[in-house]
């Protein structure tokens, strides 16, 4: 099987290894990839926005599979038309990817298959936030109802924050946000794959979304992860696909917009239960690729199936009883300004550790051919281990021995699970 992965992040340099480690796939030809991908995979640079280049590099290169890493050219109808063009595309339709681009329709649809969520009101004015805010109280969750890069979500007691983020939302062409209720409990994600009729959940990770030790500071795209939850429910994921995945993905078909691919399911455990806290149309970064890393089934036949619509003869998936832990190494200044173009070293070394994997997720080459930062999330360093803090220990050991000037890390992924406390 040929595969194309599109993106060059980390996720995708995950995705990347975890395909061509199936049996049955001979090549992976990236688009763009990145300096760590290029390793594993062809890398060509295409715009992976343009739907047009993207097939006619599948066409070239005679794919059998094409994997949409990231949410952008979901939203931007690439999967469309790759799958017009005959190909079997793991990734949602433009369509369906509208679960994660656009928040008041995840709402509108967990409403429709009564999906456990937050109450939520969708407002286009001040005076529609202000009247939410005063219903659903403190704290306050205000959200851009469109993809904001991370940027879309304040949660604060201060009702002047709370204003003042929804008036930057509003100030947007057709500007809406979604004021929510508050869910209060440990966060969970759980991968849900599905094939637009049968789903498959893979096990439960957890995310670090903050930039400091102890969850303090600003929110990132994610600082570290790990699976198993140990201290999760026994039974969660399937909980998950008969609560929230498969209603969601029944309504879906319903609607003549049947979901392909991963639906990310984030949640918050609450004392009622589990609730959607969002959907997404991808895989998380990093808290995707610690829960496949675990995954022994083939992961290119697993993605093919879905993406040709015979998950349901696939069978169960099968688990390595090791744990994964990622912790991320971003760049000085990082989220608010990250500094590139730092040299990064020590990568060979690390990669050294027993069990470890490097991932790249923001650097490039520069002139020189030296490798330097790119982004703000620079490397990601999955580890996996016969205990936590097996991993923990081979992660951390890993990070150690890689060099970037005013690197942030954080130093608590999973250690309250370690020490068998519910995070
Ligand atoms: P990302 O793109 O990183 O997945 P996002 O910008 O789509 O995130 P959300 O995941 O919806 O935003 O929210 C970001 C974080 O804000 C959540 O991980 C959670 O910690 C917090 N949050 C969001 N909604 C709620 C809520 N209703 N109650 C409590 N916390 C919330």
């Amino acid at each position: 099987m040929k595969v194309l992965v599109l993106g060059s992040g980390a996720r995708e340099h995950a995705l990347v290894k975890a395909v061509a480690a199936d049996p049955e796939v001979d090549a992976v030809i990236a688009a763009p990839g990145n300096p760590g991908i290029d390793a594993t995979a062809l890398c060509v640079p295409v715009d992976i926005l343009d739907p047009d280049a993207v097939v006619a590099l599948a066409r070239e290169h005679d794919v059998d599979l094409v994997v949409v890493g990231p949410e952008a050219p979901l939203v931007a109808g690439v999967a469309d038309v790759c799958r017009s063009a005959g190909f079997a595309v793991f990734g949602p339709s433009a369509a369906a990817a509208m679960l994660e681009g656009s928040k008041a329709f995840a709402k509108e649809v967990m409403a429709a298959a009564e999906v456990p969520t937050g109450l939520a009101h969708v407002c286009t004015t001040l005076d529609e936030v202000e009247a939410a805010l005063d219903v659903l109280g403190t704290p306050h969750v205000v959200k851009d109802d469109g993809l904001a890069a991370g940027k879309g979500v304040v949660v604060t007691d201060s009702r002047e924050e709370a204003l003042l983020h929804a008036k930057w939302c509003l100030d947007k062409e057709d500007g809406r946000v979604v004021v929510e209720e508050y869910l209060s409990g440990p966060e969970v994600s759980v991968f849900c794959i599905s094939d637009g009729t049968h789903v498959v959940a893979l096990q439960p990770a957890q995310d670090f979304k903050r930039i400091g030790d102890g969850d303090v500071g600003l929110n990132t795209g994610g600082m570290g992860a790990y699976s198993p939850l140990a201290w999760a429910p026994p039974g969660l994921a399937d909980e998950i696909v008969a609560r929230v995945a498969q209603p969601t993905i029944d309504e879906m078909h319903r609607r003549g917009t049947p979901f392909v691919g991963v639906l990310y399911v984030g949640l918050a455990l609450t004392r009622r239960g589990p609730k959607v806290i969002e959907f997404n149309a991808r895989f998380g970064d990093p808290d995707g690729h610690a829960s496949f890393a675990r995954l022994e089934s083939p992961f290119a036949q697993l993605l093919f199936a879905a993406a040709t619509g015979e998950l349901d003869g696939f069978g169960r998936l099968r688990w390595s009883a090791d744990h994964a832990v990622v912790v991320v190494v971003a760049a000085d200044g990082y989220p608010e300004a990250p500094r590139t173009g730092d040299p990064v070293t020590g990568l060979d070394a690390a990669a050294e550790v027993p069990g470890v994997v490097v991932l790249h997720a923001g650097t490039k080459r520069d002139e020189t051919g030296a490798l330097v930062s790119a982004g703000g999330r620079v490397l990601n360093v999955l580890a996996t281990g016969s205990d936590l803090a097996k991993a923990r220990s081979a992660a951390y050991d890993a990070v150690s021995l890689i060099e970037l000037e005013g690197a942030r890390v954080r130093t608590d992924i999973a250690l309250k699970a370690e020490r068998g406390e519910i995070t």
